[in-house]
């Protein structure tokens, strides 16, 4: 497994890094564009309950309805009586769903549940564990691919990594024809308009948030930027330092669908979803925001490239954190969502050799965090 990952990883970092490169020389805005988002995270974490507040009346006001969830259980619950039983749920990408355990939930629940994102959705039907926040089944070969296609699906297309692909899209689009609910993620919350974005390649998150009657966004309070302008920002400089750059599509979801087409007067729902729920979830993030080393963790907007620079993570993958939340970042996520004591083990495992700081776009001191969660939890083991 090891090996096998260390050539997969190497291929997809190389290819990566070398896009993110080519994206930051070829469009000279994408840094400062970086430095705004950072500025908008910065006012944000200043004043985290007061854009909280702000983000919830904003979504009420284009008639959706906001939720506060102080842990993963409240998420779930809440979540969980929008759904309700027996029926069908597509998720989107969304970390934070799995941070709380959605997807098992709402399945014990009675409901039937799928994953969209080609990542999650093998990870799924192979009931694995992610490998990368973003790439969720980077441990897998294209024959790893396949064979859970085959296996498990009946689909036998061949390794073609397009034919894998267009092949779950097939298997997909009949369950988005048929889902009750939509749930996502979100790139960035904008507290002024209540409006979320979504950045994506595949357009499962499109279909997501637009074919089901009920779309529900789960997402930490920490994706709330000031305006729909920082928030589109922040969504664009993720792709582009992820390494996919222009992005595909980049989505906007304000409210429930909406018309202004009979005397230009804007009406609810249109064709799109009549419901527009969004759950937020603190779930450790407002403690966090409050510690004076833990809370740049919260400037985080998950590109994911630390990881790709990372030589622990290189050389173990998914065993340097826990996922979700893997990677250097990742044991970032860990301490935040699930504290120190989940998060030691994995921080004790760091070599600091300060590479994730250097490429971090919100210029997060990343080893300085990990340092401080590997001492802390050192420190309450040898009392
Ligand atoms: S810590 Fe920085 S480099 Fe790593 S995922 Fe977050 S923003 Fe990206």
């Amino acid at each position: 497994m090891t090996e096998k990952w260390q050539e997969l990883f190497r291929r997809a970092a190389e290819g990566a890094l070398a896009r993110v490169d080519d994206a930051l020389k070829t469009h000279g805005y994408l840094r400062q564009l970086a430095e705004r988002v950072r500025e908008a995270r910065l006012e944000v974490l200043n004043n985290l309950d007061y854009y909280i507040e702000a983000t919830k009346k904003a979504v009420e006001s284009i008639g959706g309805r906001a939720y506060l969830a102080d842990t993963a259980e409240d998420a779930r619950e809440i979540v969980g009586k929008i759904v309700g039983r027996g029926k069908v749920v597509v998720f989107g990408k969304s970390n934070t769903a799995l941070e709380v355990g959605l997807r098992e939930y709402l399945a014990e629940m009675g409901n039937e549940v799928w994953e969209t994102d080609l990542g999650e959705f093998i990870v799924q039907i192979g009931d694995d564990r992610p490998s990368n926040m973003i790439a969720p089944a980077l441990h897998l070969s294209r024959g790893d691919v396949a064979k859970l296609f085959r296996e498990r699906l009946g689909l036998d297309v061949g390794d073609d990594p397009s034919k894998l692909a267009a092949a779950a899209g097939d298997f997909l689009r009949a369950k988005f024809a048929k889902a009750d609910v939509g749930i996502t993620g979100a790139n960035a919350i904008a507290a002024d308009t209540g409006a979320v974005v979504n950045v994506e390649n595949e357009g499962n998150i499109r279909k997501a948030t637009v074919m089901p009657p009920v779309h529900i966004v789960v997402a930490g309070v920490e994706k709330i930027v000031p305006t729909l302008v920082d928030a589109v920002s922040q969504a664009i400089v993720q792709a582009a330092y992820h390494g996919l750059f222009p992005p595909t599509y980049l989505e906007v979801s304000a409210g429930p669908s909406s018309t202004g087409d009979i005397e230009l007067v804007r009406v609810r729902p249109a064709q799109g979803p009549r419901e527009f729920h969004l759950v937020l979830v603190d779930n450790g993030r407002r403690a966090a925001a409050k510690d004076p080393v833990m809370r740049e963790a919260l400037l985080c907007i998950r590109c994911v490239r630390c990881g790709f620079v990372c030589p622990v993570y290189r050389a173990v993958g998914r065993e340097f954190g826990d996922p979700p939340y893997v990677g250097p970042v990742g044991v970032m996520w860990l301490a935040v969502t699930r504290g120190i004591e989940a998060a030691g083990p994995s921080a004790v495992k760091c070599a600091h050799a300060g590479n994730c700081r250097e490429v971090c776009p919100m210029k997060i001191n990343i080893p300085e965090i990990i340092h401080y969660i590997k001492s802390s939890y050192l420190s309450k083991k040898t009392k």
